[in-house]
C-alpha cells in the first residue's frame, strides 16, 4: 500500500515563493482533491511532485513509501510510480500511442525488466476494453488529431497501463463534456484500489460528482487552507470560494 507524505513544502519558481508550507499525507485507496482559485499554486505543487527544473524546493520534504522523492531524478520518480497526467497533453508526431506508452513502461519497470511485446499488446488489448477504448487507438499517433476528450481518455489509458503508486490529475476535466467526464471518471473509479493513491487537482466540483473523493483540500496562496469530506466540495461549488476567504481572513 502506498504512502505518500509531504511536509511543509515550500517552492520557488523564478525566485519568486509559490507554495508556502503544504502538508499532505495520501495514503493507497484514499482518493484527495484539491481545490481552488487559478494561481493558488496547485499545478505548482504538481510539477513539483515530478520534478519539474523549473520548480525549486527550498523547504520541506516529499517521501514516498519513506523514501526521499527530492533526491530522485525525474526519471527516478516515475519508476518509483508518481504519475502526473498532463492539463494540457503535447501531441508526439510520428509515435504511435501503444509504442509511446510501451517506452514508457519499460522506463517504469527499469531496464534489464521490460515487458515482452505480445504481453504488452495483450495487457492493453484488455485495458483498452475494460476502459471502452476504441482499438484502433493504439495504433494512431499520441495525440495527434485527438479531440480533448481522446487526449484525456488516453492519460486514463496511460495510467492503467503504468500502474502508478501515486496519480496526479492535474484539471483533467478542463474542456471537457458530460459523455467525456463520465468517461475520465470511470477510469479512475476502475483503478481505484488499495494499490494507488490519486491526488485530484479540479478548480469545479462537477469531476467530484462523478469521482468521489475521501478529502477535499482548498489551496489558497501556496497553502492548504482547509480540509474536508466530499461535502466541502459541494458547499464551494454552491457559495464560490469568496466566503471562505473572508471565514479565514484571507485578502487577494
Ligand atoms: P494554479 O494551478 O492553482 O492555477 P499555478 O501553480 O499554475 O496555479 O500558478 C501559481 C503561481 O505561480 C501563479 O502566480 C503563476 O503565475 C506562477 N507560476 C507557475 N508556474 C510558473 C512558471 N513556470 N513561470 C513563472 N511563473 C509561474
Ligand atoms: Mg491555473
Ligand atoms: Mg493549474
Amino acid at each position: 500500500k502506498p504512502d505518500f507524505v509531504i511536509r511543509n513544502l515550500h517552492v520557488q519558481v523564478e525566485g519568486k515563493e509559490i507554495l508556502k508550507g503544504v502538508d499532505l499525507h495520501i495514503r493507497g485507496g484514499e482518493i484527495h482533491a484539491i481545490m481552488g482559485p487559478n494561481g493558488t499554486g496547485k499545478s505548482t505543487l504538481a510539477s513539483a511532485i515530478m520534478g519539474h527544473p523549473h520548480y525549486e524546493v527550498t523547504e520541506g520534504e516529499i517521501l514516498l513509501d519513506g523514501q526521499n522523492v527530492l533526491e530522485m531524478s525525474v526519471d527516478e520518480r516515475a519508476r518509483a510510480g508518481l504519475f502526473l497526467a498532463m492539463q494540457y497533453p503535447a501531441e508526439v508526431p510520428g509515435v504511435s500511442n501503444a509504442n509511446f506508452i510501451r517506452t514508457a513502461l519499460n522506463a517504469r519497470r527499469g531496464e534489464g525488466n521490460e515487458i515482452p511485446v505480445l504481453q504488452f499488446h495483450r495487457r492493453l488489448v484488455q485495458k483498452m476494453k475494460e476502459l471502452s477504448i476504441d482499438p484502433s487507438f493504439a495504433e494512431r499517433y499520441l495525440n495527434e488529431g485527438f479531440s480533448g476528450g481522446e487526449k484525456k481518455r488516453n492519460e486514463i489509458l496511460q495510467m492503467a497501463m503504468l500502474e502508478p503508486r501515486i496519480a496526479i490529475l492535474d484539471e483533467i476535466d478542463s474542456g471537457l463534456d458530460i459523455d467525456a467526464l463520465k468517461i475520465v471518471a470511470n477510469g479512475v473509479n476502475q483503478l481505484r484500489s488499495d494499490n494507488i493513491g490519486f491526488l485530484i487537482i479540479t478548480h469545479y466540483q462537477r469531476l467530484l460528482n462523478y469521482i468521489v473523493p475521501d478529502v477535499v483540500h482548498v489551496m489558497m496562496q501556496g497553502r492548504i487552507v482547509k480540509s474536508g469530506d466530499a461535502k466541502l466540495a459541494e458547499e464551494l461549488e454552491a457559495k464560490g470560494y469568496d466566503w471562505l476567504k473572508q471565514e479565514l481572513g484571507i485578502e487577494d
